[in-house]
């Protein structure tokens, strides 16, 4: 059996850090970093837990690209670039087929955002997953939650219940194009690139790992500002155009959560400057909450998005 110290240097540690700011990794009580003058240091952590965020059967090697992926996606959402990360592991047991999949999983998408792994812990009890996240911004360019105005666009990135579509799919909906709602599902792509070209451009940002009715609710709520969303503009991929008719539930794009795309506000006279691959879904409002028009009527929207502890 592998002691911690070797787990370590079998699976995590890199020969060559990928990251410029990366001045010491890992092996000594702290990692170092450089921070370049005139930026911003953001940071963000979080948790997967088994059974509450990913089930037991869940393939490894996903495990540990969405684990970092959600990370990632946080400091998309804040406009920062990814730099470096932290892994806080703690295992039931050492399984070595289980740690050489996880960080395989976990490195590759590393590597793909030039992101180094620069320290960790590693501890045993109940599967836990922690991730702690650091990137750099331009002084005063981070995209905050509490800055949308009245008559700012709404904006999201890609497609909206692809995600929630392959979690259906996970609990036995039967769909014939079910690869792909896995996929995005199993292993979403955080929107590093996007976040970063919305420097200057958005207003607000938020990443939607919660759905969009509970995460733009927090732009929402934080700006002290209400909205509109246009059911007619919402980007459906066609698995989940064909899930809505099949089922009639328009709702489960809005409220299923993990898609990771970015929804963000921004000011009318910078609409022209917004990527062409993110779509108008509505328009912030005086009228506090968060409302969709569909087919000429307009409905308030407050189902909630996952919540732990209610
Ligand atoms: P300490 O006792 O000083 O906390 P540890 O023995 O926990 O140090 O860890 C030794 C080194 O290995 C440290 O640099 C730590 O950051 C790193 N490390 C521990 N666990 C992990 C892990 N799961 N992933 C990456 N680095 C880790
Ligand atoms: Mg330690």
């Amino acid at each position: 059996m592998l002691s911690e110290f070797s787990l370590i240097d079998t699976f995590f540690r890199q020969d060559t850090h990928s990251n410029a700011h990366t001045q010491l990794g890992i092996g000594d009580d702290c990692a170092l970093l450089s921070i370049p003058s005139g930026y911003e240091l953001a940071v963000t952590t979080d948790t997967m837990v088994e059974n509450i965020h990913f089930f037991t059967d869940a393939d490894p090697a996903q495990l540990g690209h969405k684990l970092l992926a959600v990370n990632l996606s946080d400091l998309a959402a804040m406009g920062a670039k990814p730099i470096a990360v932290t892994l806080a592991l703690t295992l039931p047991r050492v399984d070595e087929n289980w740690l050489r999949q996880f960080s395989s999983g976990f490195l590759t998408l590393a590597k793909q955002f030039s992101v180094d792994l620069i320290g960790g812990d590693t501890t045993q009890g109940a599967l836990t997953l922690t991730v702690q996240a650091m990137g750099i911004v331009p002084n005063g360019h981070a995209l905050k939650r509490a800055t949308a105005h009245i008559g700012d666009a709404i904006f999201m990135t890609g497609k909206l219940g692809d995600a929630g579509l392959g979690l259906k799919i996970k609990q036995g909906y039967m769909h014939k194009d079910a690869q792909e709602a896995l996929n995005r599902f199993h292993a979403p792509l955080p929107q590093v690139d996007a976040g970063l070209a919305l420097q200057g451009i958005a207003s607000a940002c938020i990443d939607i790992s919660d759905g969009l009715v509970s995460d733009l609710g927090h732009i929402l709520k934080q700006s002290g500002v209400g909205a509109c969303i246009e059911w007619e503009k919402l980007p459906f991929s066609s698995c989940v155009k064909s899930y809505i008719e099949q089922t009639g539930d328009a709702l489960m794009p809005l409220i299923s959560g993990d898609d990771y795309e970015l929804c963000f506000t921004v000011p009318e006279k910078l609409v022209h400057c917004v990527p062409d691959n993110c779509t108008q879904i509505g328009t912030i409002e005086a009228q506090l909450g968060l409302r969709l028009l569909k087919a000429g009527h307009i409905d308030t929207l407050t189902a909630k998005g996952y919540e732990h502890f209610s």
